[in-house]
């Protein structure tokens, strides 16, 4: 029986998660996975801290946003200073740019995953404090850092053994594109103003790209017929589109084109992106309606609005509990060897095994407690590879199911 808690036992906070088992070995593999795959892309590691000023993350992603504007967690320390738990990593990843100097590595290629907080009504892969796995380019302003950024993601997802997923692309276009589109979205969403969502027509005034990221029914439904960004790209920003797209296609990686996917943030330019699951797959069955699995784009104007010389950049980010619902669990590692104390007055000689196995890379665990014939039974319950048996006089026997060639080494340097 396990033991429940008592009644006056403090609760987690709403929307966090206790990860175990399968679920934590899914999550694990997936941070893994990442780890390898980005180093395979020479994205360096970058460690950020877990807060910053309020005001990194209000002038970076824009105060009309639904991540400023109402999902922060901001609090004032003891000193008095406005402080926030980071909602996302780049607004943070930008600021560490420019206060250390970072210039000087630029193209920067960095990659870093951790915990996030947002204040959001917690559902199926929502949650209060979640994690992702974020990769960025910082100083390169070439559409070639594009195609980089989104073949990782791409082989990424092909590594973790996911399927049913589609990269949707879009171009929001240069300042001059997007400042002219935005005015004709105003001309248009603002006819027919009246039947728009109350948070579109406040949209509306602040930001009108993101009406078409809505998903209340009355602004769906005027979304179709919206202007496109294509009749406003100036030509370079039109090349620098067809570069992407065609750099995409040399690197075999599969885009269908979404015209209106903005992202949600203030600072993007020219490249929009998210990998969503395909309709009716196994994918969107498991993810229900918190679709996106990983997101991102070009954000050129960010380091301005922190202060810095302007920079190019793009970059992404990923859910890591989504992707680890769609990894599905995972099996905690196969158990190679158990070391099963017959005896108490073996047990040094039974340590000093069980450090050769690990240091022979054999993932192996010790029985050593309760009456000597149920330790049997322990370690037979627990199904592994191999038992070897020690006793008062030393290890005696083994009984395994198949050879394991790093097992049978350890044993062999010991005679
Ligand atoms: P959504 O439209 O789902 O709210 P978003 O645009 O807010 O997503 P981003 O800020 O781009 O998401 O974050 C990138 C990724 O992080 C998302 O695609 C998703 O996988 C994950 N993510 C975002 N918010 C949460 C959350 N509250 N809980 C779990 N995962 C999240
Ligand atoms: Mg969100």
């Amino acid at each position: 029986m396990p033991v429940m808690a008592k009644g006056n036992t403090p609760k987690a906070i709403r929307g966090t998660q206790d990860i175990f088992g399968p679920d934590a070995e899914a999550f694990a593999f997936v941070a893994e996975t990442f780890e390898r795959v980005r180093k395979l892309y020479r994205f360096r590691r970058v460690e950020m801290p877990v807060f910053e000023k309020t005001e990194v993350f209000a002038r970076s992603i824009g105060e009309t946003t639904d991540i400023v504007s109402k999902e922060m967690y901001s609090f004032e320390d003891r000193g008095g200073d406005s402080l926030t738990l980071r909602p996302e990593f780049t607004a943070g990843i930008a600021r560490a740019y420019l206060t250390n100097g970072w210039q000087q590595h630029a193209p920067l290629k960095v990659a870093t995953h951790g915990p996030l907080f947002r204040y959001e009504r917690p559902q199926k892969g929502r949650y209060r404090q979640f994690h992702q796995i974020d990769a960025e380019i910082i100083g390169a302003a070439e559409p070639q850092a594009d195609v980089e950024l989104l073949a990782m993601a791409d082989q990424l997802l092909k590594e973790l053994g996911i399927v049913g997923v589609t990269l949707h692309l879009n171009t929001l276009g240069d300042g001059d594109s997007r400042e002219a589109w935005r005015a004709a979205l105003v001309e248009y969403f603002g006819a027919v103003k009246d039947e728009l969502s109350e948070d579109s027509q406040e949209r509306l005034e602040k930001n009108p790209l993101r009406i078409l990221d809505s998903k209340d029914p009355r602004d769906r439904k005027f979304v179709a017929d919206a202007p496109k960004i294509d009749a406003f790209l100036s030509s370079d920003a039109r090349a620098f589109f067809d570069a992407v797209t065609s750099g995409l296609d040399a690197a075999g990686v599969k885009w269908t084109r979404a015209e209106s996917l903005v992202r949600g943030l203030d600072y993007y330019r020219h490249t929009a992106f998210e990998f969503v699951p395909d309709e009716g797959s196994a994918a969107a069955d498991a993810l229900g309606s918190q679709s996106t699995i990983l997101g991102g784009g070009r954000y050129d104007g960010l380091m301005e609005s922190l202060g810095g010389a302007p920079t190019p950049a793009v970059g992404w980010a990923a859910g890591i509990e989504r992707l680890a619902m769609l990894v599905g669990e995972r099996n905690d590692p196969i158990l190679e060897a158990i070391v099963l104390l017959e005896h108490d007055d073996g047990l040094v000689a039974a340590n000093k095994l069980l450090s050769e196995l690990r240091a022979g890379g054999v993932v192996s665990d010790i029985v050593a407690s309760g009456s000597t014939k149920k330790r049997y039974d322990k370690a037979v319950k627990q199904d592994p590879k191999a038992i070897l048996r020690v006793n008062e006089t030393g290890y005696h026997s083994i009984s395994e199911k198949g050879q394991n060639e790093r097992l049978t080494a350890v044993l062999k340097r010991r005679t």
